[in-house]
């Protein structure tokens, strides 16, 4: 099997909600903030107990995917969202709400 990005439509907010950060072998999560999460068969924060089904990674930018295949081996049932697409996304929701669009 190879890898090959896929654009799909998604609810950022859900994306927000459900999303755990990857760098390395640990991930961080960006709702209570706790890093250093053990990322074998993980499924819900083990700080806020939240489900993850979105996962992304700074290392996977500019379509480096060591790190999106060494992921997908360890959270095969999240969805791999490209970092930069999610920095766009989510940057241009906070700049809606700054300036209430
Ligand atoms: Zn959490």
């Amino acid at each position: 099997m190879e890898y090959m990005r896929v654009w799909t439509e998604l609810d950022v907010e859900d994306v927000q909600q459900h999303i755990i950060m990857v760098e390395d072998k640990y991930g961080h999560c960006p709702g209570c903030k706790k890093i250093g999460i053990e990322l074998k068969e993980l499924s819900n924060c083990p700080g806020c107990g939240r489900e993850f089904k979105y996962v992304t990674s700074k290392d996977a930018r500019a379509g480096k995917h060591d790190i999106v295949m060494r992921t997908r081996k360890k959270l095969p049932e999240l969805v791999f969202v490209d970092y930069d697409d999610y920095e766009r996304v989510t940057g241009k929701k906070k700049a809606e709400s700054l300036f209430n669009i």
